[in-house]
């Protein structure tokens, strides 16, 4: 890593170097002692080793999660774990500007975006620290005869194996730490391995805020190792997974062994519908920007662009015009709109769709290529608009997870919704509308568990996230996540 960043940005301290494994309160490298590298997906350069977790690391993370979620950590008192939760919150808002260099760093979203996360870090730690007295004794009123008193006890489930991907790991890290220090879990969290290093340095921020050792371990490694062993492991009770579908299956299978508790975060093909009499000052950077941003690279990306045919030519035109005036380089430029895709394996997925789309009889109508000149030792590449899409083609169907619009023609309400629905996801979907009743008919006809009206991709802790169909199970977010996290018992109390 060089000493001087572009844009007169210092690295941080924490860029370079072998990183380790976070296991009881300890740094420690893997027993192999095997690192793979990580790389700044905007030069190619390598900017830090990972130590490559496996099976023999995960049993011991896990151990030490089990241990300490017997210890001192389980006779912490709600009060206790809301002001450990608020020193976090004040940890990570202090060190935001240098999570966010990391972030983009390691993954390339720019450095605008990853900054603007701040907010939603901050909020949702502070979410789940007034969750904290979620667990515990609730009476429960019975219509028994006799005298019986009813109550019921809820109890953190014990240790929680969080996985997560590598488009955005400093929100989908604290989906899985937020509900695991609010209800007294305790977790290993495995990180992508294309972007470990934002997690790695939370790690270190809760250990300075002061969680006990063994509550929050961190492993890093491949998915098809660590990540697999994890899943199937005997001493974890409960599996918190976001990433791909193919994935999705397989930690399901891995988890038969114990029957664990599963939820899945998985990925999307969102339809983002314009009807005609959208405000298309809205609607147009709206609908680009709900493919385009972090360069497509976003589970709930409105990537089947539905216009009404009688607006398509004139919405067609003006995509195209703003998406070529998108600024695509380094996310340390502030200029930039998009940043590089994560690495060379995603970019090539992407060019492969692009040639896809081509090959069923799309029309390439902007972008496609990949950018060469400076930005060459990068995985850059342009926006990318493909009209007289059917929705029966490859790239209509398939989640590319890159910057790839695909506009499909409607008639009419039904029309859109047939299209809409035409799909084995369910995570979101948009709507550009200034009619009350179209959008309200949308909002409850399209399949998906979010739906942005005349707005797109908004995310709020408290009102959570979740997916239909193949998008997965297990809600996000607000109270009956948190619940997730606990296990119920019921008390029949005779009194005589
Ligand atoms: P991925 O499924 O390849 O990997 C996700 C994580 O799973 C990584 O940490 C990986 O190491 C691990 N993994 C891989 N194989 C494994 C195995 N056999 N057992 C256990 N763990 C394994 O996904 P990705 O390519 O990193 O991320 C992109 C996907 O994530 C897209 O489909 C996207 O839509 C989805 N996603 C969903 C949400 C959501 O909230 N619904 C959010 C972000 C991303």
């Amino acid at each position: 890593m060089s000493a001087k960043l572009p844009h007169g940005i210092t690295p941080p301290a924490f860029i370079g170097g072998q990183k380790k494994l976070l296991i009881g309160g300890q740094w420690v490298p893997a027993l192999s002692g095997k690192t793979l590298d990580t790389v700044n997906p905007a030069t190619g350069e390598v900017i830090a080793q990972l130590a490559q977790g496996e099976k023999a690391d995960i049993d011991r993370a896990v151990a030490a999660a089990r241990k300490a979620f017997h210890g001192e950590w389980s006779q912490w008192t709600p009060h206790d774990r809301h002001r450990l939760l608020v020193r976090i919150a004040d940890l990570v808002e202090k060190h935001f500007d240098e999570l966010a260099l990391i972030e983009t760093l390691d993954m390339g979203a720019p450095l605008a975006r990853t900054r603007s996360l701040k907010n939603w870090a901050s909020q949702a730690i502070h979410f789940y620290a007034s969750q904290t007295a979620a667990g515990g004794v609730v009476t429960a009123p019975n219509s028994l005869p006799g005298r019986y008193d009813t109550y019921k006890i809820k109890a953190p489930v014990g240790v929680v194996g969080g996985i997560i991907p590598w488009n955005a790991p400093l929100i989908s890290q604290w989906w899985i730490l937020g509900p695991t220090l609010a209800t007294g879990c305790t977790a290993v969290l495995k990180p992508a391995e294309d972007a470990s290093l934002t997690a790695l340095r939370m790690a270190e921020l809760l250990l300075e805020a002061g969680l006990p050792p063994g509550v929050v371990n961190v492993v890093t490694g491949y998915g098809h190792e660590a990540g697999q062993a994890l899943a199937e492991h005997h001493g974890v009770d409960r599996v918190a997974f976001t990433g791909s579908p193919e994935t999705g299956r397989r930690i399901v299978q891995a988890s038969t062994g114990n029957l664990k508790r599963v939820s899945l975060e998985l990925g999307g093909k969102s339809p983002d519908v314009v009807f005609a009499d959208a405000d298309m000052d809205i609607a147009v950077p709206g609908a680009a920007m709900a493919v385009f941003s972090n360069t497509g690279q976003i589970c709930a990306a409105g990537t089947r662009v539905l216009v009404q045919r009688k607006v398509h030519d004139e919405f067609v035109e003006r995509l195209k015009t703003y998406s070529r005036e998108l600024k695509v380089g380094n996310g340390l430029d502030p200029q930039v709109n998009l940043g590089p895709v994560v690495s060379s394996k995603q970019l090539d997925r992407i060019l492969h769709y692009v040639n896809e789309g081509a090959r069923d009889g799309a029309q390439l109508a902007c972008g496609g290529q990949r950018l060469g000149g400076d930005l060459a030792g990068g995985y850059f590449i342009e926006p990318t608009v493909f009209t007289g899409v059917n929705n029966d083609m490859t790239i209509a169907r398939e989640e590319i997870f890159g910057p790839v619009a695909a506009v499909i023609p409607f008639d009419d309400i039904e029309d859109a919704l047939r299209i809409a629905n035409d799909t084995p996801y369910g995570l979101a979907g948009g709507v550009w509308t200034t009619h009350l009743a179209t959008a309200h008919r949308m909002a409850r006809g399209i399949q998906a568990g979010t739906i942005w009206v005349n707005c797109y991709g908004l995310l709020d802790p408290q009102v959570g996230f979740g997916g239909y169909k193949l998008s997965g199970y297990g809600w996000k977010g607000g109270a009956e996540h948190v619940d997730s996290y606990l296990y119920q018992k019921a008390v029949y109390m005779n009194l005589g």
